[in-house]
């Protein structure tokens, strides 16, 4: 397969003005979901530069980082771990709140989830305020993991999100 151009990616993803609020501009990510040549593309530039045997789980982003997360799980052939709204898992969890680029919310992982000294990949679908990524690497420390990295589909870099996110190697694959 012939390797596909990242304007195409860009090309794909919809903006939406004026969702979920005034003023925000969403971008749908589902028109790439639905391709799937452009789908594989994204998983595979999501794992650049990650070779086979670095990365012992790839955790998500409650919800759209889970699409990618769990693809990219199944491709190195390792574990796939959840970071969830608060409230949605059943077992014994660790909380963060943070502030969203609109609103704030908490997130959740089960305590079990990663093993101390475990190597972990961070994945989600937009790094916009670093929020929600900085909670989600602060739930990974409280398990002790080693963190890889924060790969993102999407960087809003007018907003400045990496700085949150100390100094984790964080990379992402379209850049507003
Ligand atoms: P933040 O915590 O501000 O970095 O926001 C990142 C999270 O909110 C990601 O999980 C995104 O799915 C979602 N998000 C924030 N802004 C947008 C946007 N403009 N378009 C789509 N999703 C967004």
């Amino acid at each position: 397969m012939h390797p596909v151009p990242l304007s195409e990616i860009e090309r794909a993803i919809r903006n939406v003005p004026d969702f979920p609020k005034p003023g925000i501009q969403f971008k749908d990510i589902t028109p790439v979901l639905a391709d799937g040549r452009l789908f594989g593309a994204v998983i595979d530039g999501l794992l650049e530069g990650v070779p086979p045997g670095s990365v012992d789980k790839v955790v998500g982003i409650d919800a759209r980082g889970f699409i990618f997360a769990a693809a990219a799980a199944v491709r190195l052939g390792v574990g796939f771990v959840p970071v969830r709204k608060k409230g949605k898992l059943p077992w014994t969890t660790h909380e963060q709140s943070y502030d969203l680029e609109y609103g704030s919310a908490t997130v959740a992982v089960h305590v079990d989830a990663v093993a101390a000294g475990e190597r972990v990949l961070l994945l989600d679908d937009l790094l916009a305020t670093g929020g929600t990524a900085s909670a989600a690497l602060a739930l990974l420390e409280k398990l002790g993991a080693r963190i890889i990295g924060a790969n993102f589909v999407i960087e809003l870099d007018f907003l400045e999100g990496r700085k949150r996110l100390g100094t984790h190697p964080v990379r992402s694959l379209v850049h507003y």
